[in-house]
């Protein structure tokens, strides 16, 4: 499988595969990579696939995208990486071996779930980040074995994706993960989660100011190329596109839970920041999977809903940017959104780097005017919003209804799926994709219920565990000296 770029240059080597693109992050021309056709499932395989384990789903699936990594040695990566022991925390009557269990809410009056949960945060960090991520720190492993090269993860947190990409990443050989978050401003649980950690490829820099501050950071050692270069600088952030391949796997997963067979349909609803997750739900329905619906789901801030209602994508300034309860989808502008448009707008490279000048001049778009919007209804989305108040009821209504707790990502994505319920056809089950466990966002819930969040076992008391955390000014000049002095 070729990789090509939303605008049209890949760059070195002319066409690449997939290990040449795995370690960077956007194309040469800014763009970001895709695979030159979105491979088809056929019929015999949907079958095939449907009694096959995680781990030899993901493989199935995998192996379509990635063709330069002998079969073997890709199948040994997907053992290791989709294990009950490494996704140990699904709810209690789920099967681990399922790795992303399906939790029914509502079954129809045949016994028949209608409408559930899909577990996808039973990883190490308690996010659906892990699916993805631990995936790439045996990718990144290999590769770099094979290459005989090492690479050093710089990257900026406040929170889920840092966490995920410390715990994917200890231990591996030839990477090191210099993460930077804003001292003080995590809850106890994340700081635990993230500065407990002995490893010692791992380091963690308590940056003495706010987000903004420990990404300007990053920014500008990544702009110093000499610096970039000499140091093997690289990043894992979300338009990675391992990420993304590694999320297709679910949605086949989730479908295969929840139909008998092949001939049914069902919807998906997604929390949604930075598009990454929802593009592997749309991928997947390119790919033949019986798609009635993708819902996407914002909280306030809501650049996406605005599009997909609207057919104008208009990126929001970081003024204007919510901080809220549900914070990993507080972003301006969707990184991954990129990959959506390509498609929408007949994968014309052209029209793509256009739209993209605009929007990186801090304007936006408009697809109505030209046409293209008037294609939007073969993509098969539905999209809303919600409010802290929707989350706050909504966890209220889930806990006592049906007597299971959700965080607030979850909870935006339940609201709008109740929503945007007329949009499914009668008999199609969906699923709310839980993008996370109450216990990272004990405030909302003690807000919300009252009370404390449920704490998986292995998690008790990790606040009290010795922290390996370096506190430093927000000044590029010490975090290079950092780097230096540790590689
Ligand atoms: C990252 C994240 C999201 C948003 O996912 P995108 O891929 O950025 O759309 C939603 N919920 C949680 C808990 C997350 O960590």
């Amino acid at each position: 499988m070729k990789y090509i770029s939303t605008r049209g240059h890949a760059g070195q080597p002319a066409n690449p595969e997939f290990c040449d693109i795995l370690l960077g992050g956007l194309a040469p021309d800014g763009g970001l990579y895709l695979p030159e056709t979105y491979p088809q499932v056929t019929r015999a395989e949907l079958d095939a696939w449907r009694k096959l384990s995680y781990a030899d789903l993901a493989f199935a699936i995998l192996s379509k995208f990635i063709t330069d990594i002998p079969a073997a040695d890709l199948k040994a990566i997907c053992d290791k990486t989709y294990t009950a022991d490494v996704y140990r925390h699904v709810r209690a009557g789920d099967n681990p071996a399922d790795i992303t269990p399906v939790h029914w809410l509502e079954k129809d009056a045949a016994g028949k779930g209608s409408f559930g949960l899909l577990e996808l945060s039973n990883g190490p960090t308690l996010a659906f980040k892990d699916m993805a991520m631990q995936l790439l720190g045996n990718l990144f492993e290999y590769v770099l074995a094979k290459r005989s090269e090492t690479i050093n993860i710089l990257g900026a947190t406040s929170g889920d994706t840092g966490s995920a990409a410390e715990y994917a990443m200890r231990g591996k050989h030839g990477v090191r993960v210099f993460m930077l978050s804003p001292h003080g401003k995590m809850s106890a649980f994340q700081r635990a989660q993230m500065y407990s950690l002995q490893d010692g490829n791992i380091f963690n820099i308590a940056v003495t100011g706010m987000f903004d501050d420990a990404q300007d950071i990053v920014k500008a050692v990544s702009n110093d190329h000499a610096f970039k270069a000499k140091y093997k600088i690289g990043a894992v952030n979300s338009i990675n596109w391992a990420r993304v391949a590694a999320q297709i796997v679910y949605y086949f997963k989730g479908y295969f839970a929840a139909t008998e067979s092949n001939d049914q349909q069902v919807a998906f609803c997604v929390p949604s920041g930075n598009f990454g997750n929802i593009c592997a739900g749309h991928i997947a329905r390119q790919m033949g999977l019986p798609v009635a619906k993708l819902i996407l789901a914002t909280n306030e801030n809501d650049v996406l809903d605005e599009f997909f209602r609207t057919g104008v994508y208009r990126p929001r300034k970081a003024a204007e940017t919510h901080v809220t309860s549900s914070p990993s989808m507080d972003i301006s502008k969707a990184s991954n959104f990129e990959r959506f448009v390509f498609d929408l707008v007949g994968r014309d490279p052209q029209k793509v780097a256009a739209l993209w000048k605009q929007v990186d001049g801090g304007a936006a778009f408009d697809l109505t005017a030209s046409g293209e919007f008037s294609r939007i209804g073969g993509f098969g989305f539905a999209s809303g919003s919600s409010s802290h108040a929707d989350r706050l009821a909504t966890i209220r209504k889930v806990f006592d209804k049906y007597g299971v707790m959700i965080d607030t990502h979850t909870a935006d994505g339940v609201k709008v799926a109740w929503e945007k319920a007329d949009t499914v056809p009668a008999g199609v089950p969906v699923l709310v994709l839980e993008t996370a466990l109450p216990v990272k966002f004990a405030e909302t819930i003690q807000e919300a219920l009252g009370r404390e969040p449920e704490r998986p076992a292995d998690l008790e008391g990790i606040e009290a565990l010795p922290q390996r955390v370096e506190v430093m000014a927000p000044d590029v000049e010490a975090v290079k000296r950092f780097i230096t002095t540790r590689v």
